[in-house]
């Protein structure tokens, strides 16, 4: 083992979330490698849909998601590139009266917890989205929206980590990690392994299989989501859509070209692969809602379409914090809408490693342990 292998903290998956831990770690003067089996933020950090939302966060992540907000507006200053973020209204629609009930009962937990929602009529919401169906009854308005490129983001972190001296390991499965005298052994599937003082698991989905190394069960449901993307077209709308349900989300890049979603179900599971699963119905369910509140996009036509996986808990709040009864371990993701998230998570994680006040509370995994004990 050379001195060259031995690291302060190996941080095991290169989405958003390991990245935004390694980041502050090393800027902190810590000795950082970040391991991806793949290229950095290229499973669902780099494939999701790029929503910068509060209307589709939890209530209890609002605070978390303001202040990412803010991050992802300004990545030029703390990363040194753009990942193409703009603030937009965001929408999200109510269509009949059981969505207003929804919609009102959402609006106001997020409000509560710090989401600038209002409620508008449709008339008013046409004002500020023309194109938006006639047939809207109320609408949660919250200036606090927008986008990002979720493509740009590996792009970004890449020359902020490797400016921040990470050492970055691409293409490097980690199979098991071992306590050994004075730190962790990673073990890799070809190649030496990492020896780190302590390790962080930011493996997505993966989270289960990771976690397992240490013995500790911590089931992980994987969402299997599918995303579509129109041609380029003239500008039909300005503002980030979505409806109550939850079930749609639309925006137009500058490009022209719109991205439809709204968590429609691929099919398969966490070792299946992406992009194998695809269930083509769901697509075609996903773009007649989004026809139907964007009538414009009835003269859409789309290019392309994929799927990404994304990591849910029992209670769909994140795992964040240390793992339980070992020492220098600690694990983050599950965190829902945790692409907005995503930047202020991995800070506040790194905080607690490197023992500095913490701004907002962790979400520490052993409620999810105790939970499974109890089934
Ligand atoms: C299609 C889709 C659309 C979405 N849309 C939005 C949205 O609009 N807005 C929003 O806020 N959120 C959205 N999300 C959620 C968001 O993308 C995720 O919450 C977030 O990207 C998760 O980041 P992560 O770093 O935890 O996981 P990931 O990005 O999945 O990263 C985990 C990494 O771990 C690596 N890994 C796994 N096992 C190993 C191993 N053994 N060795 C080494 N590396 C390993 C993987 O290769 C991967 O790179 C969406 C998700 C999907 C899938």
């Amino acid at each position: 083992m050379t001195n060259a292998d031995r690291f302060d903290c190996a941080v095991i998956g290169a989405g958003v979330m390991g990245a935004s831990v390694a980041l502050p770690l090393a800027r902190a003067g810590m000795r950082v490698a970040l391991v991806d089996r793949g290229p950095i933020c290229r499973e669902a950090s780099g494939v999701n849909a790029g929503t910068l939302t509060m209307q589709m966060t939890r209530a209890a992540l609002i605070p978390y998601a303001l202040k990412a907000w803010e991050l992802w507006m300004d990545t030029p200053r703390w990363l040194g590139l753009s990942v193409g973020a703009e603030q937009r209204d965001g929408l999200s629609v109510a269509f009949t009266e059981a969505e207003v009930a929804i919609l009102e009962a959402r609006a106001a937990a997020r409000r509560a917890a710090g989401a600038p929602i209002t409620l508008v009529d449709g008339a008013r919401a046409r004002e500020i989205e023309p194109g938006l169906s006639e047939r809207a009854l109320r609408v949660g308005h919250c200036p606090v929206d927008g986008f990002a490129s979720a493509y740009l983001t590996g792009r970004a972190f890449r020359v902020a980590l490797e400016g921040a001296g990470v050492a970055l390991r691409e293409g490097v499965a980690v199979t098991g990690v071992e306590r050994v005298r004075g730190g962790w052994q990673v073990r890799v599937a070809d190649g030496e392994p990492l020896m780190a003082t302590r390790v962080v698991l930011a493996g997505g989905v993966w989270l289960e299989d990771m976690a397992g190394w240490f013995g500790i069960r911590l089931p992980i449901k994987v969402l299997i989501n599918q995303l579509a993307v129109t041609e380029r077209m003239p500008p039909v709308m300005q503002s980030v859509l979505g409806i109550a349900s939850g079930l749609l989300s639309l925006k137009q890049y500058p490009n022209g070209t719109v991205l439809i979603g709204g968590g429609w179900q691929g099919r398969g599971g966490r070792h299946d692969g992406r992009g194998d699963a695809f269930v083509p119905e769901a697509l075609i369910g996903n773009i007649r809602l989004a026809a139907f509140v964007l009538p414009a996009l009835r003269r859409a036509r789309i290019v392309r379409a994929w799927l990404g996986l994304e990591a849910e808990t029992a209670d769909a709040l994140p795992v964040l914090g240390p793992l339980p009864g070992v020492e220098d371990g600690w694990i983050i993701g599950s965190v829902h809408s945790g692409y907005t998230s995503g930047p202020f998570m991995g800070a506040l994680l790194a905080d607690a490693i490197l023992g500095r006040p913490l701004a907002l509370p962790l979400f520490p995994i052993d409620r999810l342990l105790a939970q499974k004990d109890a089934a």
